[in-house]
């Protein structure tokens, strides 16, 4: 469908953004978020860092804070549970359903047979580390453990994604915004090698206790566990080392060998995903500061209610494009995978 035969869009996507503090769940909800996605303060979920995530008191104070203004929260129990110990995930899940989290963001089995069997009427989400990229792998999920969203993997193509949309009574959420990963969500273990840690399973990938950064004379060293991830001049901007992110000598010249640092940014395409069926949209970066959550869900606030208010009128704001390109990673943005011209 062009953009000049477009109609108004009926149906508006939940606009779903990061909190990795209270206060920067405060700022989303103000900021026009129709859910934020959270985590506890332990290596139940994705992004367990040192002073990022919510102990029971502020879960409870933030559900409190979201309830009153008409948003969910959706807590993000997205790694894989120890074998050796299921303890801390069983838990989580009774902390969250205690402390009243809307829903789960889930990605291992174990997790969500645990959900079904003890907490029946608790909404499942199927989280981007589960890898689900068929509507066959959706609905396996749907048929056993009663999963109600899937958040898609940034490896799709629209049509695919609309492919996905379609072929699937559960509802479909994809990412509009945010740091990118080298695309194989759920399965990254580039950080094991180095640190022994993933997000996998620690919640974690380049963990700050294995970090280091040096004055050399050759510039400033970032090392991951005494691995040099890379060396910047005085000047140059500095990313946090991540091993898929870092600039390494390849065949005799010195460059990102696996991925150059980029943020995701779909605006311009977000009515085709709003037609498509997508029913939320999701902004990366619980690890980013409560600055970019308050900005970023402006923007995206705006942009939403301007493509479902004004159909073939829609148009990407300059001012939201210099909002997002202030906060995007490598300061550059991309459709990722949504326009990959290979199937
Ligand atoms: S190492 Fe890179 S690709 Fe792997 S999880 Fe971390 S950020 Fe993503």
């Amino acid at each position: 469908m062009t953009a000049e035969s477009r109609a108004p869009l009926a149906r508006k996507p939940e606009l779903v953004c990061p909190a990795g503090s209270l206060r920067a769940l405060q700022l989303a909800v103000d900021a026009g978020a129709d859910a934020v996605y959270l985590g506890l303060k332990d290596a139940t979920n994705a992004r367990n860092f040192a002073g990022l995530n919510f102990d029971d008191e502020q879960l409870r104070q933030g559900v409190a804070y979201a309830h009153a203004r008409g948003a969910k929260v959706l807590m993000a129990l997205n790694t894989f549970a120890d074998a050796r110990d299921f303890g801390p995930w069983q838990r989580a899940v009774d902390r969250a359903v205690a402390l009243g989290a809307d829903a789960l963001i889930v990605a291992d089995a174990a997790v969500m047979a645990y959900c079904r069997d003890h907490h029946p009427s608790l909404r499942l989400h199927l989280s981007v580390q589960a890898s689900a990229t068929s509507y066959e792998a959706i609905e396996f999920y749907r048929e056993r453990y009663a999963i109600q969203r899937a958040v898609l993997p940034r490896v799709l193509t629209l049509a695919q994604v609309g492919q996905v949309a379609s072929h699937t009574g559960v509802d479909i959420e994809v990412f509009g915004f945010g740091s990118l990963c080298v695309m194989v969500e759920g399965r990254c273990a580039l950080s094991s090698y180095v640190t022994g840690q993933s997000p996998n399973t620690a919640g974690v990938c380049s963990p700050p206790s294995a970090v280091r950064w040096q004055d050399t004379a050759g510039g400033v060293e970032a090392r991951l566990n005494g691995v040099l991830i890379d060396r910047y001049a005085p000047d140059e901007p500095r990313g946090y080392p991540t091993l898929c992110k870092g600039r390494f000598d390849v065949a005799g010249r010195r460059d990102y060998a696996l991925e150059e640092p980029t943020s995701l940014n779909t605006l311009a395409i977000l009515p085709e995903l709003v037609e498509l069926g997508v029913k939320a949209i999701k902004i990366e970066g619980r690890q980013r500061s409560p600055a970019y959550v308050e900005q970023v869900t402006r923007v995206w606030r705006a942009a939403i209610d301007s493509a479902c208010a004004t159909g073939a009128r829609y148009s990407v704001q300059p001012a939201w494009v210099a909002t997002l390109a202030r906060f995007a990673e490598g300061q550059q943005h991309t459709l990722g995978a949504y326009n990959r011209p290979w199937r």
